[in-house]
């Protein structure tokens, strides 16, 4: 017999494994029937630690432990198994642009069928990166191959890496974070319920993952940014055979073919929007996407707020999340950093934007998160949708949009120096006198965000923090810092797919995969989508 129970726990009792023990019997027997009591022996009970969560509502801290409990059943035998990888064998193959998490796991599950992969990466192997990121900050240099959004691993390998997503497909979940625990992510992210790698611990992960891929027989190739299709006209209308490629140091053209070509190249990829645009402009459609600013506390407030003022290593440093509707559109809390850092994830030279991260301990003096305003469609200013119908896809004005958010922010900065605010001054609407200290390393330039973030934007942004205060009270404060723009927390465009077979609509033969692509928001949903595209495809290849 298997059943999960849950037990509650003060965070002091966290590691109080007498009382646990008892608590974990005492709601075992009041599981049990009468007559299974009557039979029940305590040596047969067996309970494996599933998931940690930390309740701080009405006022007390509390610890939810949630086991599974077996009577009379062997645990091990229920524990989901990793999968096999098998060697390529060169029959069939698939080039994958991009190397975050839809492309990486997307490429391990081919390996599961012995299909080969072939990842194309615009960007640089991790080592490198991290130099240029470095760059962003020390040099004011932004390469445009080589940043916080493009590179070996994707947008998430300099992330906080939070493993949690709102899709409720909990097996896949957690074979995902099976599969990050087995390259080298504490067994921690398997129990906790808000589970989270860390900016310092993931280069090595995706490296592992990167050097299983190539030693069963997978290419990998960096620096190498795909500039086109390779189509192919049949009977049944264009088919990708695959893909040309710039070699971005010495500006080599290369091309290759294979099967199929899955697409995961984030949101931040314009570009591969573009060739869309004039290869095949149906498969585009505007969406929904969001845009804010990141807001700054020094972390002991959030703490203090959270928890109620009580202090405990057991604790970690507090979450929250936000969220409220303000004149018909959501306004919410994205991607929160606890003990964390604002950085710079700027992909091109001329635009500034900014996002957040934390090393694994969480233990930075500050606390960050996005607070963003839903756009749709219908909301993109006339003036994004008439440039983008000149440009032959009006699909695109929504990217239109984002770019001159993001230009405009480099106007208000000073190269990568943001541009910045106090709370109080926001909802003021006046430019702080002095700003107050902040993780963010690029530098931060005084600017009243009010007088140049689109008003649908700001506005509803100042109604949204009211509401946030009644229910954090002290989330508006003098030390509270507002730091511009946050444009990508998803992407205006999506590329349709098939809802079967998952294969591009108008482009056979090509699978739009991840969050760039409008299927995904996050490292797990990136790394469950690339897999259930490369599922199809094994399906298609093998028949
Ligand atoms: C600073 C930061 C912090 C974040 N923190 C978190 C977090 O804590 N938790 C979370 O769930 N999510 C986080 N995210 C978001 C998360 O990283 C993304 O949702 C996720 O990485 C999307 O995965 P993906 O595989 O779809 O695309 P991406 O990870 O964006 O990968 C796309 C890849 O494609 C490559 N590429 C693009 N264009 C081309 C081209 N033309 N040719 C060749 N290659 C190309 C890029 O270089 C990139 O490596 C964060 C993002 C950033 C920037």
């Amino acid at each position: 017999m298997k059943f999960q129970i849950d037990v509650t726990l003060s965070p002091e009792d966290e590691k109080n494994t007498t009382l646990i023990n008892k608590l974990i019997l005492e709601k075992t027997l009041e599981k049990l029937s009468p007559q299974e009591k009557k039979s029940f022996n305590k040596s047969e009970l067996k309970s494996v630690f599933v998931k940690k969560s930390i309740d701080a509502r009405r006022g007390k801290v509390k610890f939810h432990l949630r086991y599974d409990v077996y009577i009379g059943e062997d645990p091990s035998q229920s524990e989901n198994a990793l999968p096999h990888w098998k060697k390529a064998d060169e029959k069939k193959s698939v080039i994958i642009v991009g190397s975050g998490p839809a492309g990486l796991f997307g490429a391990l599950k081919l390996l599961e069928s012995g299909i080969k992969p072939i990842i194309i990466e615009r960007g640089s192997k991790t080592d490198e990166r991290k130099r240029d990121i470095a760059a962003i900050s020390t040099k004011d240099t932004v390469n445009p191959n080589s940043n916080y959004c493009f590179g070996e691993g994707g947008a998430g390998t300099f992330s906080d890496g939070k493993l949690y997503t709102r899709s409720n497909k909990r097996g896949n979940i957690q074979s995902v974070l099976q599969i990050f625990n087995y390259f080298g992510a504490d067994k921690k992210i398997l129990t906790d319920a808000h589970p989270h790698i860390g900016t310092d611990r993931l280069p090595q992960i995706i490296n592992a993952m990167r050097n299983k891929i190539i030693e069963c027989g997978g290419e990998v190739h960096f620096n190498s940014l795909v500039t086109d299709f390779i189509i192919e006209q049949n009977a049944t209308g264009p088919v990708a055979k695959g893909v040309i490629f710039k070699n971005t140091k010495d500006e080599s053209e290369n091309q290759i073919t294979a099967d199929c070509v899955l697409v995961a190249t984030g949101h931040s990829a314009s570009d591969i929007y573009s060739i869309f645009a004039r290869r095949a402009p149906d498969c585009l459609e505007a969406k929904t996407f969001a845009a804010g600013v990141r807001v700054e506390h020094p972390r002991e407030l959030i703490d203090s707020i959270q928890f109620h003022g009580k202090k405990s290593e057991n604790l970690g440093a507090a979450e929250y999340r936000l969220t409220t509707q303000v004149d018909g559109r959501g306004v919410y809390s994205f991607c929160m950093c606890p003990g964390g850092f604002v950085v710079s994830s700027s992909s091109s030279a001329d635009e500034i934007v900014v996002n957040g991260m934390s090393a694994a301990k969480r233990n930075s003096r500050w606390s960050n998160a996005a607070i963003v305003v839903e756009i749709r469609p219908e909301d993109i200013p006339q003036e994004f949708t008439e440039a983008a119908k000149k440009m032959g896809c009006t699909q695109l004005a929504g990217l239109l949009f984002r770019s001159k958010i993001e230009q405009d922010a480099k106007l208000n900065g000073n190269g990568q120096a943001a541009p910045a605010q106090r709370l109080k001054d926001f909802l003021a609407n006046k430019k702080s006198k002095d700003l107050p200290a902040s993780s963010f390393t690029a530098g931060l330039v005084s600017s009243n965000l009010g007088e140049w973030l689109p008003k649908q934007i700001s506005e509803r942004l100042k109604k949204g923090f009211e509401e946030f205060n009644k229910n954090m009270k002290g989330f508006i404060c003098d030390d509270a810092l507002l730091i511009a723009p946050e444009t990508r927390t998803s992407t205006p465009v999506r590329i349709t797919r098939d809802a079967d077979s998952l294969e591009c609509t108008a482009l056979r033969g090509l699978y739009p995969a991840g969050e760039g692509s409008g299927y995904s928001g996050g490292i797990v949903s990136s790394a469950m989508d690339g897999i259930r595209c490369c599922e199809k495809i094994a399906e298609k290849l093998k028949s």
